[in-house]
């Protein structure tokens, strides 16, 4: 079983991002004591079995306290029972990541870090309005190291406006220098709800090039190949096996409880969301009422969720769970595009999975769309 933390605060507001999170923490304290007690509102949610990886994610988990921290976990300790290899992760920024913080973190088992890099050049963290700096960014890999924590994520940002492709280039030579297990690489991408989305609506940038990102994407994808990373999923490279264990149970579509404003839960056959709003978070909490909205899920919408995720992973989709979840409609739906897409060398077979073959993998939504069954 899986468990995800929703931590909603943040030190400045990233150009980029839409995830919910707030820049105002006068109440982190109200909504971290709310998480606890949605943590035990929800102790029933999941099947009984131990908890296999714990996420913190945000916003920034790592603006939060030492007791913070600590009451989070031993909430969390005390109604579930947790794997003793359990995968403990927390996102991390790296003007948070000063030696004593993660050695509490150290000391509190967490066990792997996701550190918000995005680029270790420094006019591309301005741009995207990081609130840390180049140096920080390396300085914070080498002090977790040394601390024990090798067990380390770091999520680069590619597509970043640029007259040629030397700057990511020079990123990925500084994650192969720091020795880095695992990288999450995203295209930018311009949301409406964003600083950068508003400005794009007073053409005060440029869209996204697409031709430059599919470059960008594809010098990424072989320069990490020739360097040892294994593509396991569209955006995620691991040396070595290092995956994401808590991100891997999402795609193979594992049940997870989410707690925390704005955090989704699934329990196979329906999604949970809660409130994107930390001040109704709390309200609701305190009077024991869970925030969220309810979403069954039909075999079509379970169908279509499994070909979404599954597809980008290296495991691919198998047959037979298709036909299972669709109540045995997709393959005689489907056969003619699946050979289609054979022919393209978009996707390949075995006998019991489909995969997204390299190409395929350029083209990764529009072919799980193509699949879809109503
Ligand atoms: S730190 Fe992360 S969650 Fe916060 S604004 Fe930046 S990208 Fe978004």
């Amino acid at each position: 079983m899986h468990l995800y933390l929703h931590i909603p605060f943040c030190r400045q507001a990233c150009h980029y991002c839409d995830f919910h999170f707030s820049t105002n923490i006068s109440n982190k304290r109200a909504v971290v004591e709310a998480i606890a007690s949605e943590i035990i509102l929800r102790k029933d949610y999941l099947p009984k079995a131990d908890i296999e990886t714990i996420y913190f994610g945000g916003g920034t988990p790592s603006m939060l306290e030492e007791a913070e921290l600590h009451l989070l976990l031993n909430t969390i300790n005390k109604h579930f029972s947790i794997a003793g290899n359990a995968e403990i992760s927390l996102e991390a920024n790296p003007d948070d990541l000063e030696k004593e913080k993660l050695r509490q973190f150290y000391n509190a088992g967490i066990n792997r870090l996701s550190i918000g890099i995005q680029s270790f050049h420094e006019p591309h963290l301005q741009f995207l309005n990081r609130v840390h700096s180049a140096y920080e960014g390396e300085h914070c890999v080498r002090t977790a190291q040394e601390i024990g924590i090798n067990n380390i994520s770091i999520d680069l940002i590619y597509a970043i406006p640029a007259p040629d492709h030397s700057i990511l280039m020079q990123d990925m030579q500084k994650a192969f220098a720091l020795d880095i297990a695992h990288i999450s690489a995203y295209c930018l991408t311009i949301e409406p709800q964003t600083a950068f989305g508003s400005w794009l609506k007073k053409n005060k940038i440029k869209p996204i090039d697409e031709e430059y990102a599919a470059q960008q994407f594809e010098i990424l994808v072989k320069t990490l190949a020739d360097n040892g990373y294994e593509q396991y999923e569209i955006s995620n490279f691991a040396r070595e096996e290092h995956y994401s264990l808590h991100n891997s149970s999402y795609w193979k579509q594992r049940p997870y409880l989410g707690v925390g404003p704005s955090a989704h839960s699934y329990n196979g056959t329906s999604r949970e969301y809660n409130v994107s709003n930390n001040a109704r978070y709390v309200e609701a909490i305190q009077k024991q009422i869970i925030p969220a909205t309810l979403e069954t899920l039909s075999p079509a919408d379970q169908t279509n969720e499994y070909l979404l995720t599954g597809l980008r992973t290296k495991w691919g989709v198998n047959k037979e769970k298709l036909e299972m979840l669709s109540g045995r409609s997709f393959f005689p739906a489907h056969q003619v595009d699946l050979e289609k897409l054979k022919e393209k060398n978009w996707i390949r077979e075995d006998p019991e999975n489909w995969y997204l073959t390299d190409m395929g993998k350029l083209f990764a939504d529009r072919i799980s769309s193509d699949l879809f069954i109503d």
